[in-house]
């Protein structure tokens, strides 16, 4: 019988408290994982455990599997009318909306972000996905195809079956809506396996499903590890798809587990190394704060976080002074205080390996001219950084670092500016700061990358797709275009004659 997570915060942001099954959430039911083992919740403010969660294994996801099968083809998929699946949808989204501090306490408390970030950026779009995708349930249809008066064809765009979602950590309930959200409108059932770094909002998710009504096995949660758990999901001969977020060293993996088990379809969002472009005619406030939150926004850990910032050598030394007053300013710490912007990265892991970035960045000759240095004797907070005079070869230029950690590289002219900021084997995203339409437009176009922002940066609409070009990823997120990834449209054509 798996144990309860209960806590309870008395913080200046948040005073309120928490309670659900630390199980694996299989068939409807919280169950302990068939090793009977666990996982250990850190939390990386203190970089003490906070809770155990069950930890699956490859038997518990063929388990979850076979729930998922059974829900597919008695209650769910074809066997549920769009408007019914639209309905647990939005139920699900008003059980979340009631439950939005919890949300974000929990995420501050296990992922490191800040409650106030957390309430007021991740929750909004994660309660505004279910709800979008809500009203979509019952407007997923096919067309008739006019061939002539001997033949009636039509199409259907039917669930996949049963589909794999493995998240990360950086945006843990976000990312579980952006996947569940389509899968269920469109009629899937689904196996998911959380970050074993940030479980807790997935867990309270599971007894929010069960609360709202949605059929037993029809969203199944198996924590655990991505080597057992993860690769399980991966390779598993009867899960139809899988969606992936996170490295993409283990895209790679996770393509790799596809193409050798049952060719399942794949869509993978990945990493990115995303520029911001500040040209000579931007407005430098404007330029200089959305630059900011391009890079520092989620401390840096986020898949299209601008963290290449390519600034006109004309206003290079004015945007630099100020985009350096920016970065002291926004203060690092307990994210559960009133005036934290940054709290700290999510593990001891990802502490490591930003630092060694870091590390490398000084080795390698560039100028760390600010920050790049703990912050206290506990928990994982690094300092914003920006580095200087860098080279192109340079790791920190060529590297996803997923901190706060931005490098300032002066340019000339506008052809060559387009060319630096597409050399670079990612595609997620891009920024462009200027006053001037035509050569918004022109860069926009010009840009290899999924979301362009002009004068903006790491904005996001549960309506807009989201994704990447070259090695960010396979396949779009979010709006109509994530539909696709969940169904499969069948032709049918009948003889008339
Ligand atoms: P991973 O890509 O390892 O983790 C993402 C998810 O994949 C986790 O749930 C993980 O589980 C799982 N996973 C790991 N190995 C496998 C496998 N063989 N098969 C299937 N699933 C697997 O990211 P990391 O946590 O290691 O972070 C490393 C780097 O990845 C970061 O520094 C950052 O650059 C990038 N990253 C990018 C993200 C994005 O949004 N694009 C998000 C997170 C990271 P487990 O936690 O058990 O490893």
């Amino acid at each position: 019988m798996p144990s309860t997570f209960e806590y309870t915060w008395d913080t200046p942001v948040y005073k309120g408290k928490t309670s659900f099954s630390t199980g694996l959430f299989i068939g409807g039911k919280f169950v302990d994982g068939s090793n009977g083992t666990t996982i250990d919740v850190i939390n990386p403010a203190t970089g003490k455990v906070i809770t155990k969660i069950a930890e699956g294994t490859p038997k518990d996801v063929d388990l979850a599997v076979a729930a998922a099968h059974k829900a597919f083809e008695t209650s769910w998929g074809l066997k549920c009318p769009g408007s019914e699946r639209g309905r647990l949808l939005s139920k699900l989204a008003d059980l979340m909306e009631e439950h939005n501090d919890e949300y974000a306490a929990l995420e501050a408390l296990d992922n490191g972000k800040t409650f106030n970030w957390a309430k007021n950026a991740d929750l909004g779009l994660s309660i505004g996905t279910i709800r979008y995708y809500a009203g979509w349930a019952d407007k997923v249809h096919g067309s008739t195809i006019e061939t002539g008066e001997d033949k009636l064809n039509y199409t259907r765009h039917e669930p996949i079956g049963v589909v794999g979602q493995i998240i990360p950590w950086n945006f843990p309930l976000m990312m579980l809506a952006w996947k569940i959200g389509p899968a269920l409108a469109t009629g899937n059932a689904i196996v998911l396996k959380p970050s074993e770094f940030t479980p807790l909002t997935a867990l309270l998710t599971a007894k929010l499903i069960q609360e709202a009504g949605f059929p037993p096995g029809v969203v199944n949660i198996v924590n655990g590890y991505g080597s057992t758990v993860g690769q399980a999901i991966s390779e598993h001969m009867a899960i139809e798809k899988v969606a992936f977020t996170g490295s993409t060293l283990v895209g790679r993996k996770v393509m790799e587990a596809s193409a050798k088990s049952n060719l399942k379809k794949v869509t993978l969002e990945l990493g990115g190394k995303s520029p911001s472009i500040v040209f000579d005619d931007a407005d430098l406030n404007v330029a200089v704060n959305w630059a900011a939150h391009g890079i520092y926004f989620n401390h840096g850990q986020t898949c299209c976080a601008g963290s290449r910032i390519f600034v006109h050598e004309k206003i290079y030394d004015a945007f630099l002074e100020k985009f350096t007053a920016k970065s002291k300013s926004l203060k690092v710490g307990d994210p559960f205080a009133t005036d934290s912007f940054q709290g700290p990265q999510v593990s001891e892991i990802q502490f490591n390996r930003v630092m060694g970035y870091i590390e490398s960045g000084k080795q390698e000759g560039a100028t760390l001219h600010l920050g790049g240095h703990r912050i206290g004797n506990e928990g994982y907070y690094i300092s914003p950084t920006i580095f200087t005079d860098t080279k192109p070869d340079m790791r920190i230029v060529r590297e996803e670092i997923f901190g706060p950690v931005g490098v300032v590289i002066k340019f000339k002219d506008d052809d060559d500016i387009i060319h630096q900021a597409n050399d670079t084997v990612y595609g997620l995203a891009a920024a462009v700061f200027t006053t001037n339409v035509n050569r918004a437009i022109k860069t926009a176009h010009a840009l290899h990358a999924g979301t362009v922002w002009v004068n903006c940066s790491n904005t996001l609409y549960a309506n807009v797709p989201f994704g990447g070009y070259k090695q960010s990823g396979i396949g779009r997120e979010l709006g109509e275009y994530a539909l696709d990834n969940y169904t499969a449209v069948k032709a049918i054509q009948i003889n008339l004659t």
